[in-house]
């Protein structure tokens, strides 16, 4: 018998991932909707099975926080791994064909990935896949989602880093000691590419890479300085997580 079957009532497709599908569902005990995301391939080895699971045990391990999509259970079922979840409205994927972000509310979204990412890296993981699209909105606020790249801080583990367009030069040349500084230059990135207001091509993700920051004219300064150092070649010279929440630059919106 399959538990998705009897747990839930599928509503609809909500997502569809390179190694998952998302559907919209309503749990039929507790009457209340949810998301369910399925791995798109049947995980047969170990190695496909353990590298999955670091998504959920990122998660659980992690525990409540309210900037990261909140997780509530996994299993198994014809070898493909169900995870339940939180459903979010959307994601920021959608923000530059929907709707575009006024310099207040790309702050906002800053300050809340921030303070997702301080939470996850004084747990000892690293995402590794921040970029808008994993940027979720709930009832207006932000939420940290996609924890499908996770891994351990302390570099015990081999990494499988996600989109390379957010990714530091360190990562592509494979030399890097500091992962919790790869989710500082992608959020910088995301913060650029939202200040934007569209997607990137990939001679300004270039740019970016290499330091080097195109400056937008209807934003201020201050806040392109600060992503400037976010983005810095050298992870030793970007700000942490925790010293990004304490920036004075927050106050406009606090
Ligand atoms: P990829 O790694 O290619 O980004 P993935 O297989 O890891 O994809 P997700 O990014 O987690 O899958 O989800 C795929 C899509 O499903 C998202 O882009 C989003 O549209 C939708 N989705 C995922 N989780 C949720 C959620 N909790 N609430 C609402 N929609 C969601
Ligand atoms: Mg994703
Ligand atoms: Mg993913």
């Amino acid at each position: 018998m399959s538990r998705y079957c009897t747990d839930f009532q599928e509503i609809e497709q909500i997502g569809n991932g390179n190694f998952s599908h998302v559907y919209k569902v309503l749990k039929r005990i507790d009457g209340c909707l949810y998301a369910v995301k399925r791995s798109t391939k049947q995980l047969c080895l170990d190695t496909e099975r353990r590298k999955a699971l670091m998504e959920v045990q990122a998660l659980a391990a992690l525990g409540f926080h309210e900037n990261i999509v909140a997780y509530h259970t996994s299993w198994f079922e014809n070898e493909q791994l169900y995870i339940q979840m939180e459903l979010c409205d959307y994601s920021l994927s959608s923000y530059n064909t929907s709707c575009s972000l006024t310099e207040e509310e790309v702050l906002e979204v800053f300050l809340q990935i921030a303070r997702a990412l301080q939470y996850i890296h004084a747990g000892g993981i690293a995402h590794l896949d921040v970029k808008p699209e994993n940027i979720y909105v709930k009832n207006g606020g932000y939420k940290l989602g996609d924890f499908g790249c996770a891994t351990l801080l302390d570099n015990s583990l081999p990494i499988e880093e996600g989109d390379a367009r957010y990714m530091p030069q360190e990562i592509l040349n494979e030399k890097y000691d500091h992962l919790d500084k790869v989710d500082i230059f992608s959020l910088g990135v995301s913060i650029y590419e939202l200040l934007r207001g569209s997607s990137l091509p990939d001679a300004v993700h270039q740019l970016l890479r290499e330091g080097k920051l195109p400056l937008l004219p209807s934003n201020s300064l201050q806040l392109q300085n600060l992503i400037k150092l976010m983005v810095d070649p050298d992870p030793t010279r970007r700000p942490s997580a925790r010293e990004l929440v304490k920036n004075p630059i927050f106050t406009r919106i606090l």
